[in-house]
């Protein structure tokens, strides 16, 4: 079991590894002198075997199968919640009376460790058997407070969610059999949360998932057609139309992109080139807890209450396209209107061709015309 560890990172804060009582580890961000040392209580638990991944011939696409994970924890009462800390006699994930942000390994991960011989099979096809599910799922707690949101943070709070986000980023990076790090956020019942305790997520998979795959494709092609950098291209664009724009500052640009798929879609992209989190300056992460804020509180006061939505990180993959792909973080929610969802029917679903009843530049005036 790896003994405890502390780190200092950008913006004074300090990461310090304490093991869990089941061979996990658990990382505390804090911000000043915080000596971390309450030991995980818990009685020693096996974790669970790694699930695996078979291909998908028809489409070319790994699909993880993680049978283990139907036994999680669903919506508990806040007095059982295992993301807040350990207060009194239940013990949570986080041993420690309170925390500024932790991080800590998945308890019913979709992918994990695997062993030291494992890749991933080359050029995969019809007759290839399923092999081990290698990969990270980590779940990071923004807050030691259970009600709340991420927007709702103070901005120094958010800062020390990024610096969290471009740690892991960095060290999973490292990990010989990963290839993609994918830092989220699922919010509300309706996208499918099962902690209402505001956290997220970090996934870091063996391959590079679909979506980075055509992603990069179309950089790919818009380099070798016009020599430049697509991302830049496409800010050029928002920032000429104006009209999709949501807020702005020296180093970031929210907008909803031309062709928006959801009701209510935000990108939010540095302006100048980093490939992922671990690249980008720290001039830059601290110039994000603003526009952050200001979109999801924008987000929020469309219908004046809480929206469900899911905030993804897209970066370049760990080895490859790194000079035409660009870290951005993009928000979709499926709410279209109060009480009425955007269900992803049969154009979306089997077909992946999304129809969209709201024009971007509607729901863009629409977020833009909430007072703050
Ligand atoms: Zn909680």
């Amino acid at each position: 079991m790896p003994a405890k560890s502390t780190t200092p990172l950008s913006a004074g804060v300090i990461r310090t590894d304490l093991p869990m009582a089941d061979g996990r580890t658990i990382r505390y961000y804090d911000i000043g002198t915080v000596d971390r040392t309450a030991a995980d209580q818990r009685p020693i638990e096996a974790q669970p075997g790694i699930g695996e991944l078979r291909f998908d011939p028809l489409v070319n696409e790994w699909v993880a199968v993680a049978s283990h994970r139907q036994g999680r924890v669903f919506l508990p009462p806040k007095e059982l919640c295992p993301l807040c800390p350990t207060r009194g006699d239940l013990a949570s994930e986080i041993p420690d009376s309170s925390y500024q942000v932790v991080v800590f390994d998945n308890r019913s991960p979709s992918f994990t460790e695997p062993s030291a011989d494992w890749a991933l099979t080359e050029h995969p096809d019809l007759f290839t058997p399923d092999i081990d599910a290698a990969g990270k799922c980590e779940v990071i707690c923004y807050t030691d407070q259970h009600e709340g949101s991420f927007g709702e943070l103070p901005l120094s709070q958010i800062r020390m969610v990024m610096e969290a986000w471009r740690d892991r980023t960095r060290e999973i990076s490292q990990l010989p059999y990963i290839s993609y790090v994918f830092p989220f956020e699922n919010r509300g019942e309706e996208v499918g949360v099962t902690l209402n305790h505001p956290h997220g997520q970090v996934y870091a998979y063996p391959f590079i998932p679909p979506r980075a795959t055509k992603m990069m494709e179309a950089a790919v092609l818009h380099h070798a057609k016009t020599g430049r950098t697509l991302m830049e291209d496409v800010i050029a664009r928002e920032v000429k139309d104006e009209v999709r724009i949501i807020a702005q500052n020296n180093h970031w640009i929210a907008f909803v992109p031309y062709a928006a798929r959801y009701p209510f879609e935000i990108h939010v992209a540095p302006k100048a080139h980093f490939a992922d989190l671990a690249e980008i300056s720290d001039e830059v992460a601290d110039a994000f807890p603003s526009i952050a804020k200001e979109v999801l509180l924008r987000l929020d006061g469309v219908f004046g209450e809480s929206m469900a939505y899911i905030a993804a990180w897209h970066q370049a993959p760990v080895r490859e396209g790194r000079d035409l792909m660009r870290v951005h973080w993009q928000i979709t929610s499926v709410r279209r209107a109060p009480g009425k969802l955007k269900y992803l029917a049969g154009s979306e679903s089997a077909m992946g061709a999304f129809i969209m009843d709201l024009e971007p530049e509607q729901s863009a005036a629409q977020m833009r015309a909430v007072q703050l």
